[in-house]
């Protein structure tokens, strides 16, 4: 049985979901967070095992033939995944554990597990949106537009979860997250 509780974290690329993400990992020891596996090129300074799990397609594509994703997407050319087993095991241990994911695997997540939480950031505006990705100084000009284009169908679903919140204030937002993933959970 299942005793844990999963926390889905979405909205755009740039929107600060890593930044909270891990704000709220090293204020709180009972939450904890999934690795993905994905196909993307590791960045400057990214670790295998710790950021992700870097894989060719055709070993990221075995993982879904054999069911051992709990949802994948594919974004900005490149499949992005959730590894199962990791995830179950820490849900069977109590754990929360949170997954920092596009929206597409976000709803794949709302059919397989209807009882996660579903949170959405939202940028305070499109405009500090491209210019929070063109400060972290990762991404190519054209790699920043893709995901600027790929902001606004995501920010469309954003109706679809249970909480929104706008990434403003880092510290507002997080004393935001906060109320909403500490709450008691109703039974
Ligand atoms: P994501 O994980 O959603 O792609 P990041 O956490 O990498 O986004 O944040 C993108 C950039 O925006 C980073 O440089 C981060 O420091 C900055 N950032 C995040 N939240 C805020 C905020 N509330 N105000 C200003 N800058 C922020
Ligand atoms: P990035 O290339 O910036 O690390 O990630 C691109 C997008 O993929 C981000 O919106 C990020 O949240 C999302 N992402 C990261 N891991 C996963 C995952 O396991 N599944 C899905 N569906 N999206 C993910």
């Amino acid at each position: 049985m299942e005793s844990g509780q999963l926390i889905v974290i979405t909205g755009p690329s740039g929107v600060g979901k890593g930044t909270l993400v891990k704000s709220l990992l090293q204020r709180h020891n009972q939450l904890s967070l999934s690795i993905s596996a994905t196909t993307r090129p590791p960045r400057a300074g990214e670790t295998n095992g710790k950021d992700y799990f870097f894989l060719s397609r055709p070993e990221f594509e075995a993982m879904i033939e054999t069911g051992d994703l709990l949802e994948w997407a594919e974004y900005a050319g490149n499949y992005y995944g959730t590894p199962r087993q990791g995830v179950e095991d820490k849900l069977q241990q109590g754990e929360q554990v949170i997954l920092e994911i596009e929206v597409v695997g976000a709803r794949k997540i709302q059919q397989s597990f209807p009882q996660a939480m579903r949170i959405f950031i939202f940028p305070p505006s499109l405009t500090v949106l491209e210019e929070r990705l063109q400060k972290r100084g990762k991404d190519d000009p054209e790699i920043i537009a893709q995901r600027l284009d790929h902001a606004k169908t995501e920010i469309a679903a954003a109706d679809e979860f249970d909480y929104t919140i706008v990434n403003d204030d880092l510290d507002r937002t997080l004393t935001q997250l906060e109320q909403i993933i500490l709450q008691p959970e109703k039974s």
